[in-house]
């Protein structure tokens, strides 16, 4: 194939192009901000269980204790209104008065045992609220960094999606400019090459691959029309000749 050196050196620019759509294209993939989202998903994740634990053990205990209350309000109950009898002096049988100040210390007792009965629920309530509250305040810092994430991740998109335009336009003036048959050689090339379809040979080196050519090779090339379009052997890319090419 033939082409003007001058052409070819823009194959050159066609290729720095693309060489950078790729590298934006990998920036935008594997931008630090997806795996600290990821991570703080798995934070979220792991406090879970431990949520759902505690906000059942603090509804557990606020039944719990509201059960006591309604008890120690019947006993209370219960008890003002035998006091009210003994204190109306409405009962003179000594038997009946004996029973009724047995069950007021009865009563006493017993509203006594629910009061401590209470407060222990309290106290186990108070402790297991600060833990959900604990575990629920570490759940919102990784939401919020999450968020503040997602924020970053989203602008940086933003901004390369800008340059991965701006790049795309320029390509394509620049292909514009190429002959169709060198163009379809070169993107059949990057195509199958990892991306990379020419090379300047630079410093005795392909550009393509980086191997240092042999010296046939580079009699060859020396040898070979300005406009014929090399192409290494080693590698199958198209070597493009320039000043700095060292041959
Ligand atoms: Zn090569």
């Amino acid at each position: 194939m033939k082409a003007d050196p001058f052409v070819q050196l823009r194959l050159l620019d066609l290729q720095a192009l693309d060489s950078s759509l790729a590298r934006l294209e990998h920036k935008r993939r594997t931008l630090p901000e997806i795996a600290e989202m990821s991570r703080l998903d798995d934070l979220v994740d792991a406090l879970r269980d431990g949520v759902v634990r505690a906000e059942t053990e603090v509804s557990d205990l606020a039944r719990e204790q509201a059960k006591f209350e309604r008890e120690i309000e019947q006993v209370r109950a219960r008890r003002e209104r035998d006091e009210g009898r003994l204190g109306s002096g409405a009962i003179t049988v000594a038997k009946q008065l004996q029973d009724l100040e047995h069950e007021v210390a009865t009563l006493k007792r017993r509203q006594s045992d629910l009061e401590d009965g209470e407060l222990e629920v309290m106290e186990r309530a108070e402790a297991a609220q600060a833990e959900l509250d604990q575990l629920t305040g570490r759940r919102e810092e990784h939401l919020t960094a999450r968020a503040e994430a997602e924020a970053r991740r989203d602008a940086a998109v933003v901004e390369i999606g800008a340059e991965l335009a701006r790049t795309t336009t320029e390509r394509a003036e620049v292909s514009a400019t190429l002959p169709a048959d060198l163009l379809a050689l070169y993107e059949r090339i990057r195509a199958a090459e990892g991306g990379v379809g020419a090379g300047e040979i630079s410093r005795g080196r392909c550009g393509g691959c980086r191997l240092d050519l042999m010296n046939n090779e580079k009699s060859e090339i020396r040898a070979a029309a300005p406009d014929e379009v090399l192409r290494h052997e080693e590698c199958g890319r198209i070597m493009v000749r320039t000043a700095e090419s060292g041959l």
